[in-house]
């Protein structure tokens, strides 16, 4: 039997609507319906833009009927986190503040997908201006694992994962600014990316920590995240940030042998602190790589465990400058009861930001603040260059590290009350924002639950093509990839 179209890779998809065996518009209407059928249940769309994407889609049709060649994405259907801005569409961050903010231009990523021919189906949610593991943070609504409608997709970019996980779209985009595409990745059972800081642009995402944030994609194929990346990794002048070079032709490296090289794990790290399956489906994982002719050597990485106090440190201080900018005069909804300008300010961002957020803001402009600066933000600025320097060190000896992407599989909605407990999911994802480094989750195996567990691999800097390619050989050696939550692999009529 044919694939069912929710499970075709977006590469399949785009090589059929450019060879004209369906067209754009059908797989338009198609993952439409979808979205129609299943959004309710597992809540990952905060706007749907079925009605934009039909048109955009009878264009890229036009165009093949007139001859012209197709883009790379040619039909595919793309779900962006709502902390990206499409010009004339809302872009809330999940946040009261921001429920009404209408974007004024494009984000470099949505242009160059449009530009490919891609096709943006809607927005999804997230915890609000992406703080949070959980997405149970969003002023708006709740998503659910569509593996366990009990538990949590993960976050911030949870909606995004759920997307592609119960098959609305092959492709969706998050930001990760300390997990949030790896950890929903792992605990929804695809692929998430965080690629090297500066091959994507930031033009067009909601800042949160500037030196940290990256746009980063979710897909069920590897190939899907080379193809992806080959489209949205190009330099950008709008972002002064981002790197000036093409990215590398990462889908026709894919299949280059990965026999004899090296794997790094820092066991230290994680021994005896995970949760039981987790370890299990990591170990396995290696067992593959050790049958795939790859070496697995230890190594240590001493500073990754102060990557959270690092981070509540620097994410907190960069998020309460950016945040500053809503205000009550720009972008955000103004307090109907403020009588004075200072009014105006306070009551603004007391009605619109949540808790959390609020919390965060707080945080940040007392690290920042005079007399506290050098013990905390200075501080942890150093502890940062001390741990690119593990990395540096430990990338002398091997060419990739793996270790697990969340410490244990998805936990139950609202099992989480303690922040700082929220705050230990990042441990092991963190610190490849804090080097700059790329990883990505690749779904590995499932808990004794049947929930997904994943692993991560990370690499040097701009080595973002390596990573896909371990993953793409671990792929080919398992079936993974190929799970699909039993609940939503059916088609809607
Ligand atoms: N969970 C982390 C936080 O709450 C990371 C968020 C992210 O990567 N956007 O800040």
């Amino acid at each position: 039997m044919k694939t069912p179209l929710y499970k075709t890779s977006a590469r399949n998809l785009a090589h059929a609507v450019k060879h004209g065996e369906i067209t754009a518009e059908k797989i338009v209407s198609y993952f439409s319906k979808r979205i129609k059928a299943f959004d309710e249940t597992v809540g990952a769309l905060l706007l749907d833009l079925s009605d934009r994407a039909l048109e955009k889609a009878k264009k890229v049709d036009q165009k093949r009927a007139a001859g012209k060649p197709l883009g790379r994405l040619a039909g595919v259907p793309i779900i962006i986190k709502d902390n990206i801005q499409i010009k004339g569409e809302r872009t809330t961050c999940a946040s009261k503040i921001l429920k009404n903010y209408v974007a004024p231009f494009d984000s470099t990523v949505t242009r160059f997908i449009e530009e490919e021919d891609g096709i943006i189906l809607g927005k999804s949610n997230l915890d609000e201006f992406a703080m949070g593991s959980s997405t149970e943070y969003s002023a708006f609504r709740a998503t659910y694992n569509p593996w366990n409608l009990r538990c949590t997709a993960g976050g911030s970019s949870g909606g995004s994962a759920v997307a592609v996980a119960a098959g609305l779209s092959p492709i969706a985009l998050g930001s990760d600014t300390g997990g949030s595409v790896r950890q929903p990745g792992s605990f929804c059972g695809i692929y998430g990316y965080k690629p090297t800081y500066g091959r994507v642009s930031r033009f067009g995402l909601v800042a949160f920590g500037s030196s940290l944030d990256q746009i980063g994609p979710f897909a069920r194929t590897a190939d899907d995240i080379a193809l992806i990346m080959e489209v949205m990794g190009k330099p950008c002048n709008q972002d002064s940030t981002c790197y000036h070079e093409l990215p590398e032709p990462y889908l026709d490296e894919l299949d280059t042998s990965i026999q004899g090289k090296v794997i790094g794990v820092p066991y230290s790290l994680f021994e005896g602190k995970i949760d039981s399956d987790v370890r299990k489906v990591f170990d396995e994982a290696m067992a593959v790589y050790q049958s795939l002719g790859c070496k697995i050597t230890p190594i240590e990485l001493p500073m990754v465990k102060y990557s959270i106090p690092m981070y509540y440190i620097i994410a907190t201080a960069e998020a309460s400058t950016n945040l500053a900018r809503y205000d009550g005069i720009r972008y955000t909804d103004r307090s109907k009861n403020a009588r004075t300008l200072e009014q105006v300010y306070e009551m603004s961002r007391n009605e619109g930001f949540g808790a959390e957020v609020k919390q965060r803001i707080l945080l940040g402009t007392y690290v920042l603040s005079a007399g506290y600066q050098d013990a905390y933000y200075r501080k942890a600025q150093k502890v940062r260059t001390l741990l690119i320097q593990d990395y540096n060190k430990a990338f002398k000896n091997c060419d990739l590290i793996a270790m697990p992407t969340s410490p244990t599989p998805a936990f139950e909605l609202g099992a989480i009350h303690d922040p700082v407990t929220m705050y230990l999911q990042d441990i092991f994802t963190i610190s490849a924002n804090m080097a700059g480094i790329p990883g990505l989750n690749v779904p590995a195996g499932f808990d004794k639950d049947q929930k997904p567990i994943g692993f991560q691999i990370q690499g040097p800097q701009f080595a973002d093509g390596r990573v896909m390619r371990f993953a793409h050989h671990f792929e080919k050696a398992t079936s993974f990839a190929n799970a699909f939550p039993p609940s939503f692999d059916k088609e809607v009529n």
